[in-house]
Order: structure tokens, then C-alpha cells, then sequence
């Protein structure tokens, strides 16, 4: 096996000043990776994915659809919210074509579930005007979507919702845009109850639930105490104050490697950690590799020096349309799709080599 030769980089990450929910749970899971983040040299790595944009596209129209559409008749609802999703997905699709350039990537019509996605949300967006409808006139209607900061401790956030139900309880509401979503999960139950100290701040009532609404439309709740909120928020001033004391040069001693952390983890080329740590089974139906090339003809071939545990120590793969490496050349190729021949895997549109989108005719 050949050997193992990445330097890491010496990173220069900005100082956090004001911290969000999804600041903190980056910096819970893994603070290391906070540090490339911030370190805007990096920021060419922090490419989209379908997923998070088909979420994005569903966040956005489920937040700006029912003010957009409110007024529609009934007759005409299906085609004016069909533009206004199209119209969106568009945005995102460039975006996407932009982080991948130059690889061929797929059209906002091919994402993973497009026409459910589509679907749901119109149903969804439908149900938020008939509630909005029904709850003129009501003491108050849920808060949705605005800015909430407690200047004290330097922390700001935007809830998707902030709910007073009739019996007076204060909920707040996270709106999530996978169908798979079921329970309250521990990164969730932290951005959940960091909204609940800003609403504590700003509007002097502590919520008593936290709630997650699935795509389908079903719920999952939690009851939480002010001493909750209270432990959230100093978890989270700690992990900004241990991240912003950490001495130059030292902030590889913030990592920790996990299946959870690392799998989609846009700095993995990069990560020192991660490959001493990574095993084949972290990451499913997809693989990443650092290996030398040993044979370059239609097909590469190479050693295999990171996972350690790969079954194979030689794996090879088509020969993308742009590879331009030469034998004994050291690669990384980042989510490379494994085949059930286990020493044979595809380059796809957004699998990397060396941190690079590649063109490729599979
Ligand atoms: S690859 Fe894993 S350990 Fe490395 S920065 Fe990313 S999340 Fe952290």
C-alpha cells in the first residue's frame, strides 16, 4: 500500500461574533469543520447538493407562497402556484450548475422526488392560507419567519414559525421539508430551543413546547422548562467562546471525525482526520478514496491508501472526459458511487477528484 501524503492546511477562520442555531449545532458537530467555514479561501468547496436545494426550493414557496398566492380563485391556483415553484426551482438550478461547473448536472425536473416535492408543498401552501383565513380576526396569528437576536449575548436567529394556540400555549414550529423526518432529533431539539431564548428575549413569554412538522404534514412535540432554554444557551456560548480561544495553527485539535459529521462534510479532501479515521461503511452507497494511480487507460486504476478497511486495495473506475494525471500521481476522489462489483466504482456528476467537478459520460 502506498503512502499516505496530505498536508494539512494552516487555516485563518474569522472570529465568530454573532452566533446562529445552525452556527451552534455546526460547531457541536464539528468545530474543525467551522474553522474551514470561516476561512473564506475555502469557501469554493461549500458546493449545493440536489437535496438541499430541491429543501430550499420547498422552504422558500411554503414561507412566501401563501402571501403571494392568497388572493388567487381556486380555478387558477394550480397553475399560478406551478410558475411560482418553477420560477424558484430555476434559481436554484443555476446556482447549482455554478457550484458544479464544469460537470453536467441535472435539471431541476430530474431531482429526487421533484413531482412529490411539488405536489406536497401546493397541498401544503393551500392548507397555510386556509389557516391564515380562518385565524383573521384571532389574538394572534403565528409569527412566521422573522428576525429575533438577543443583543446581550450576541445570538440571532429566524424560527419558521412561532405559534400561540388557543389555550395560550407558545410553540415554536420548524418546518421540515424531508417526508422521512420522525421524532425530535438532538440537533433539532438545540436550534428548536435556541428560537425559544429568542423569543423569550424579544417577547418576555417562554415557550413551553418545540414542535417538528414533517413534509407530510405530521407532527412531533416536546415539552421543554425554562431551565432548558437555559442550559441550551450556555452550551452554545460555550462552544463559541472555546472556538474563538483557540490559538493559531491549532484548529485541527477541534475535529471530531464521525459517520455523522464527516458524510457530507465538504472539507473532507482536506481533513487529515477524516482520513485516518474513515471507514468504507461511513458513507452507504457512495465511497471516497484517496489512492496513486497505477494504470491510466479507458479506465484508471489505483492503489488504495484511504479507506484502510476497503475490501479491494486496487479500485478502478472510467477514466473521466477531463483527467489529466499521470501514473503514480496521489488523487482523492470525493463520493464516488460503488457498484456491486466492489473493485469497480462510477464517477458521477458530483463526485470530485482533487476537490474538482469532472466531466464525465456516465
Ligand atoms: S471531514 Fe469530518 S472531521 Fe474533518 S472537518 Fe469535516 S466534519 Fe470535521
Amino acid at each position: 500500500m502506498s503512502e499516505y501524503l496530505l498536508i494539512p492546511p494552516l487555516l485563518n477562520p474569522e472570529e465568530i461574533q454573532s452566533c446562529s442555531p445552525s452556527l451552534a449545532n455546526q460547531l457541536a458537530a464539528c468545530s474543525y469543520q467551522t474553522a474551514f467555514a470561516r476561512d473564506n479561501r475555502f469557501d469554493r468547496l461549500d458546493r449545493t447538493n440536489v437535496f438541499q436545494l430541491r429543501g430550499n426550493v420547498i422552504h422558500e414557496i411554503t414561507a412566501e407562497g401563501p402571501h403571494k398566492l392568497r388572493d388567487v380563485p381556486d380555478d387558477d391556483f394550480k397553475k399560478e402556484f406551478d410558475e411560482l415553484w418553477e420560477k424558484e426551482s430555476e434559481v436554484h438550478y443555476q446556482r447549482l450548475q455554478k457550484d458544479w461547473f464544469p460537470a453536467s448536472v441535472p435539471h431541476f425536473t430530474q431531482w429526487p422526488e421533484y413531482a412529490l416535492a411539488k405536489a406536497r408543498t401546493r397541498k401544503k401552501v393551500k392548507n397555510i392560507i386556509q389557516k391564515i383565513r380562518n385565524s383573521e380576526g384571532e389574538r394572534r396569528g403565528p409569527a412566521v419567519e422573522e428576525w429575533l437576536e438577543d443583543p446581550q449575548h450576541n445570538l440571532k436567529g429566524k424560527p419558521d414559525r412561532i405559534e400561540t394556540w388557543t389555550d395560550g400555549t407558545v410553540a415554536v414550529v420548524d418546518i421540515k421539508t424531508g417526508p422521512h423526518q420522525e421524532g425530535i432529533k438532538p440537533e433539532q431539539r438545540r436550534q428548536l430551543i435556541f428560537y425559544a431564548h429568542l423569543w423569550r428575549v424579544n417577547e418576555n413569554q417562554i415557550p413551553e413546547k418545540i414542535v417538528i412538522e414533517n413534509a407530510k404534514g405530521d407532527r412531533f412535540y416536546e415539552d421543554i422548562q425554562e431551565s432548558d432554554i437555559d442550559d441550551v444557551v450556555t452550551e452554545v456560548l460555550e462552544l463559541r467562546e472555546s472556538f474563538n480561544k483557540v490559538a493559531e495553527g491549532n484548529y485541527e485539535s477541534l475535529a471530531t471525525p464521525s459517520k455523522e459529521s464527516c458524510q457530507y462534510c465538504a472539507y473532507r479532501t482536506q481533513c487529515n482526520l477524516f482520513w485516518k479515521t474513515y471507514r468504507e461503511d461511513w458513507d452507504g452507497w457512495r465511497v471516497s478514496i484517496i489512492g496513486q494511480i497505477k494504470e491510466i487507460d479507458d479506465v484508471v486504476v489505483l492503489d488504495v491508501v484511504s479507506p484502510s478497511d476497503m475490501i479491494n486495495t486496487e479500485v478502478r473506475f472510467k477514466k473521466p472526459d477531463d483527467f489529466l494525471f499521470d501514473i503514480s500521481d496521489q488523487i482523492v476522489v470525493i463520493d464516488a458511487e460503488k457498484t456491486t462489483q466492489t473493485e469497480i466504482v462510477k464517477i458521477k456528476w458530483d463526485s470530485l477528484i482533487n476537490d474538482t467537478p469532472v466531466v464525465t459520460s456516465n
